[in-house]
Formats: C-alpha cells, sequence, structure tokens
C-alpha cells in the first residue's frame, strides 16, 4: 500500500531506517509527511537489519541508487567503518545516524547532538548553569556534547558502570572536545545523584527509569532546576511525572527525536525541513503508539477475527477475538447463547469482556469485536479512549457473499437474509463510522487488510 499523498513512480528516492528493531520506529510518519507537505519525490522506509546484514545493506544504498538512511540501534558505531567519509560529529562520537548517498560516496553524520540543542531550545526558557547526565550509553555521548556546545560549563555524569563513563569522556577530550576535568564522573548511587542534582538539570539517559530504579527520590527532585527524559515512550515516564509533581518542569525526549530528524531530512534532501508539520505527525504518531489497543470493528463478514490474528503476528502483539472467548466461556456457540440467554445477556458480557481487556492491562493487542459491539455508547467510548478504533468496512453484497459459507450467524437465519444483512448495514454504518480510522475491505484478502493497517500504523502520512 503507498501511504496517501506520496508519489511513488520511477523517478521515486528512497531513504531508510536501518535498525534491530524498526518496527516501533515513528521516523517513517515524521519523514514522509515532510515529503508530502514539500510535495518531494521521496518515500522514506524502515528496513529491519540485523548486525551480520549492515555491511551488505549498506553497501545497497549505492546499489541501489537510494538517497540516503538513517542508522539506529544497535548499528550506529559499526556503521562508521564501512562509510568513505564522516561529518567532524560523527567523528568525535565514533556514532553516525544519517548517511547521505553522494552520486555513489556514502557521507556519515551524527545528528543526534542537533536533537538535543533543539530539544533544549525549545523546552527551557529559563536559563541553566549544571547538568547531571544519567548514563554513558550512546545517547549520553551526544547529550555531552551538545550541553559543551550551549555553553554548560559544569556537567556530571553518573553510570552504573563507571568505566564506560571515564572512557568515553576520555575519547571526547583526547579528540579535543573538551579538557578533562570540565566533566565530573560519579557512581549511580541515589545519595550522589540527589546532592549533585541539586539546582541542576537533570537528564536521564538510561535506557531505565530512575525513580523506579530508586537512583533519585521525589525529595531531591524537588531540588532540581528542572528535569528532561530522552525516552518518549510512554509520554510521561515515572521519572518525568514525579519532576512534575514536585512542580518541576519536565520534558520527554519527544523533541530530541524531532530536532534529529530535521537535521536529517535537510542533509539528505537539502531542502529546508518543514518543522511544524513533522512536529504534528510526531506527536500525533506518538500519541497513536501510545494508544495499547487496536480495536476492529465492521458488520460480520468484514474479515475482523483473520485479519485481528493476521496484524497481531506482523505487530508482534497478542491478539484478543471478544467473539470466541465469550463462546469458549459459555461452552456454547453464539446462535445457542442468543438462544438460551438472549441477546442482551450476549452484549452485556460483550461489553464486560470489552472492559476487562482495555482496563486490565497495559499490554499492547489487537482487538477483534462483534459485529453489534459499537451500538452500545459505553462499548463505544471504553475502545476509543483505551485504544485506536479501525472500521473494517463491507458492503452488504460483499458481507452476503462472504457469509454464505457460514451457518451459525443468528441474525441471518431468516427468509432473505440478503435484504437483512442490507438493512443491519445500514442501520450499523453510522455507529461503525464514529471509528478514528476505516479500511475498505472489499475485494480485498484478510492478508492485505492487515498490510494495510499495518502500514498505516507506521507508515502513513494522510
Ligand atoms: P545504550 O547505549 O544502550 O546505553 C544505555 C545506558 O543505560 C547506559 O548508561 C547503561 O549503563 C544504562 N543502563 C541500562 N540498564 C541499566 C540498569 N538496569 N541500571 C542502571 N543503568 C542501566 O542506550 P542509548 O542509545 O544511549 O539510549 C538510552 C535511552 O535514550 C533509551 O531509552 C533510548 O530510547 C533513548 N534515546 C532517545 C533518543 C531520542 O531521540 N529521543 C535518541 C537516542 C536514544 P551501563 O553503561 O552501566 O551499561
Amino acid at each position: 500500500m503507498i501511504p496517501h499523498g506520496l508519489r511513488i513512480n520511477g523517478k521515486t528516492k528512497v531513504v531508510g531506517l536501518f535498525g534491530d528493531p524498526v518496527i516501533h520506529s515513528l521516523s517513517p510518519k515524521m519523514q514522509n509527511t515532510a515529503f508530502c507537505e514539500l510535495g518531494l519525490n521521496y518515500c522514506y522506509l524502515p528496513f529491519h537489519i540485523s548486525k551480520e546484514a549492515l555491511p551488505a545493506a549498506i553497501e545497497a544504498i549505492k546499489t541501489l541508487g537510494m538517497a540516503g538512511v538513517n542508522i539506529t540501534a544497535p548499528h550506529k558505531e559499526s556503521a562508521v567503518n564501512i562509510l568513505d567519509e564522516l561529518s567532524p560529529d560523527a567523528t568525535l562520537l565514533n556514532a553516525v545516524n544519517t548517511v547521505k548517498n553522494n552520486g555513489g560516496k556514502l557521507s556519515g553524520y551524527n545528528t543526534d547532538v542537533d536533537g538535543f540543542i533543539y530539544l533544549l531550545k525549545n523546552s527551557l526558557t529559563v536559563p541553566f548553569e549544571k547538568a547531571v547526565l544519567l548514563g554513558a550509553g550512546g545517547a549520553a555521548r551526544a547529550v555531552v556534547l551538545a550541553l559543551f556546545r550551549l555553553g554548560i560549563k559544569k556537567i556530571m555524569i553518573a553510570n552504573r558502570t563507571v568505566k564506560h563513563a571515564e572512557t568515553f569522556v576520555k575519547q571526547l577530550c583526547d579528540k579535543g572536545a573538551f579538557s578533562p576535568g570540565q566533566v565530573e564522573i560519579i557512581s549511580l548511587n541515589s545519595s550522589k545523584v540527589s546532592l549533585a542534582a541539586k539546582e541542576s538539570l537533570l537528564i536521564n539517559a538510561l535506557s531505565a527509569d530512575p525513580v523506579e530504579m530508586g537512583i533519585i527520590t521525589s525529595g531531591a527532585l524537588h531540588h532540581i532546576h528542572a528535569a528532561v527524559d530522552l525516552r518518549y515512550t510512554p509520554p510521561i515516564p515515572t521519572f518525568l511525572q514525579a519532576a512534575k509533581s514536585c512542580g518541576r518542569l519536565a520534558v520527554n525526549g519527544l523533541d530530541m527525536l524531532l530536532g534529529q530528524g530535521i537535521s536529517a531530512f535537510e542533509i539528505i534532501t537539502g531542502v529546508s525541513a518543514p518543522r511544524a508539520g513533522m512536529k504534528k505527525a510526531l506527536t500525533e504518531s506518538s500519541k497513536m503508539d501510545n494508544k495499547t489497543k487496536i480495536f476492529l470493528t465492521g458488520f460480520m463478514g468484514s474479515g475482523k477475527s483473520t485479519t485481528g490474528r493476521l496484524l497481531a503476528k506482523m505487530l508482534g502483539i497478542s491478539v484478543y477475538d471478544c467473539d470466541e472467548l465469550i463462546v469458549s466461556e459459555q461452552g456454547n456457540e453464539v446462535t445457542q447463547i442468543f438462544k438460551s440467554k438472549g441477546e442482551e445477556y450476549f452484549r452485556r458480557r460483550e461489553t464486560e469482556i470489552l472492559k476487562m481487556i482495555a482496563q486490565q492491562t497495559q499490554e499492547k493487542c489487537v482487538v477483534s469485536t462483534g459485529g453489534g459491539a459499537v451500538l452500545q455508547e459505553e462499548n463505544r467510548s471504553v475502545m476509543r479512549e483505551s485504544g485506536l478504533v479501525i472500521y473494517l468496512k463491507v458492503s452488504a453484497k460483499e458481507a452476503y457473499r462472504r457469509l454464505q459459507q457460514y451457518e451459525n450467524r443468528p441474525l441471518l437465519n431468516v427468509a432473505d437474509p440478503e435484504r437483512k444483512i442490507s438493512e443491519l448495514l445500514q442501520e450499523r454504518i453510522p455507529y461503525y463510522q464514529k471509528a478514528h480510522y476505516c479500511i475498505n475491505t472489499d475485494g480485498k484478502t484478510p492478508q492485505r487488510v492487515a498490510e494495510e493497517i499495518f502500514y498505516l500504523l507506521r507508515l502513513g502520512c494522510d
């Protein structure tokens, strides 16, 4: 499926994202939106590249004539040695996140530094003099360089493995990024971090939550200047929530992702990036990504169950089928439950099950709902609040054709089933249309429909 607004033809320039994994990346949505907005004939696609496949994938940039790629974890450092030339920041950090193909010559850049500068300039209006950085991984290195560029004189790094911090600070000093003594290194110890964090900008560049790990207490957060967390899923992690509760400014890493994306776009296309559009796409995409449930609604025969299973497999998440759950709990087919206990009973159980799935867990999952689930206002709001609702649209004619193979559809045991389908569908369409998105399923296999939803979630630029 080609995202709406993207022109794909013989002249389309391909930009890739190489990483492992890439399935949850928000970059395709952000970059494709930018191409659409400026009418550029480019397309941004994620490629799942293993460690072993990286050299061949980098070579393929030349072979396929790709415009460039973004490189994400875990390849940022390994890519350095395979490229033809490196920008000063990529050399300093020994890591690359953007590659431009200059007619067969591959130039590597690191735009994470730009990303962090963008985040700070956009979120912190009050100046600060001291920064405490938790972490010494790849992202932390870019943060240190950005802090120096912004003129922050006092920087303290706290890391679990002190040696990792010492090694990277030495490497940066040896390359002349700053002088020894300008950065102090401490262990990731609660009392040391709490003391150091006083009056500072406290930045979390760990891949874990410092409050959940007990590295910093709420008491200590009352005394910090502001809190930044490089993570953006969930949008407000426990650390930022705690800082907010102490009345401190708390900023997540979404603007860093945006900032690095803006620079990467400009390096690869040579055109000024449409910043507002990219920010909007990223914010919407991250909201969508944080909706943990994907509810499939639609009439009988729209393919909710099969599509749900296929989509869940593609996304690597679990799937629940409301009708199947009721059938297995009652030990009876839907027709029999309707006969013995009545439709009202069935609908009540359906609501209880939907609520249980929606409220019980933070787990990401696909939920295939029964054809009549949307009729209850309560069900519609439970679904919309806890997830993304996707309406699988089917015409009456196609639904009838697909349903002829089944005998146990209670609402079809009537004299003229085709007419009954048409009448019921007309009644329900206004409720189905309250979904966030609609996918037409007529003439398509469940596999094709699942792929469309997958690309809507990952690449879409409507
Ligand atoms: P990384 O290179 O793997 O570094 C991970 C860091 O976390 C290291 O300092 C590591 O300490 C520490 N750590 C991991 N598990 C820990 C634990 N259980 N207890 C204490 N410390 C622990 O990762 P990275 O690429 O720097 O990424 C760090 C975070 O930044 C991730 O959450 C990532 O998603 C985020 N990030 C965001 C952006 C953005 O654009 N917003 C960009 C890049 C990264 P050791 O040195 O002791 O192992």
